[in-house]
């Protein structure tokens, strides 16, 4: 299945409209897309008082494109202590990112708050932007648990095309401990709309197609 599911519009810092995106998708043949702004925390993100118009351009956009399944994502940044601030609002698509360098033990304690808030279905770009200091046995060790816990509470693991993240031994263990996965070009302009050629290799290389995590219902 061709899906790109991690994709940036104007209502955040991505350059392009919706319907843009959209129309590109279609000349692609992409089956699934999933609109991920970034959240309320970010200096870039969507503004709150636009949501529900992004809502309703979303529900029209749908009658237009039905040969495409539209996605209504956030990509929520993990703030201190791993708190995701979604306010009341729902989505098909809850990522959580962080876009500022930790190192390693700082960024798991972050990432793993946020995977036992409740709130999150999938980590993007897991690993970017960190420093790596812990002995690689230790670190091996860290990750084992926290896709552990990705799986206890049903968090998927995001292949990112952009920032090739995460590294492969991660993919492997989350592929190990039974993870789903989803896929995202992290596109910020419409030309770069389905370019996941190397989250695909690597979701073909470790997970079962049947894996691919393709949003909940709200
Ligand atoms: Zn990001
Ligand atoms: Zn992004």
């Amino acid at each position: 299945m061709k899906v790109d599911l991690h994709i940036h519009s104007n209502y955040s810092d991505g350059l392009n409209s919706i319907e843009e995106i959209l129309e590109e998708a279609r000349s692609k043949n992409l089956e699934a897309v999933a609109i991920v702004d970034h959240g309320y925390d970010h200096s870039k993100g969507i503004l709150h008082c636009n949501v529900a118009k992004r809502e309703v351009e979303l529900e029209a956009l749908r009658g237009q494109y039905e040969d495409i399944k539209i996605l209504s994502g956030i990509e929520a940044d993990i703030n201190l202590n791993g708190h995701i601030n979604l306010y009341n609002d729902k989505y098909d698509l809850v990522l959580a990112s962080t876009h500022e360098y930790y190192a390693d033990e700082e960024y798991l304690r972050l990432v793993e708050a946020a995977v036992c808030s409740g709130k999150v279905d999938a980590l993007a770009h897991y690993g970017w932007l960190v420093s790596w200091v812990l002995p690689p046995d230790d670190l091996m060790l860290k990750e084992k648990e926290l896709a552990a816990l990705m799986k206890e509470h049903n968090v998927a693991v995001e292949l990112n095309s952009l920032h090739e993240k995460p590294g492969i031994e991660f993919i492997k263990l989350c592929a190990e401990a039974g993870l789903m996965y989803t896929i995202g070009s992290d596109s910020h302009r419409a030309p770069s709309v389905g370019n996941v050629e190397w989250a695909v290799r690597n979701a073909k290389l470790f997970f079962d197609e049947s894996k691919l995590f393709l949003g909940k219902d709200k």
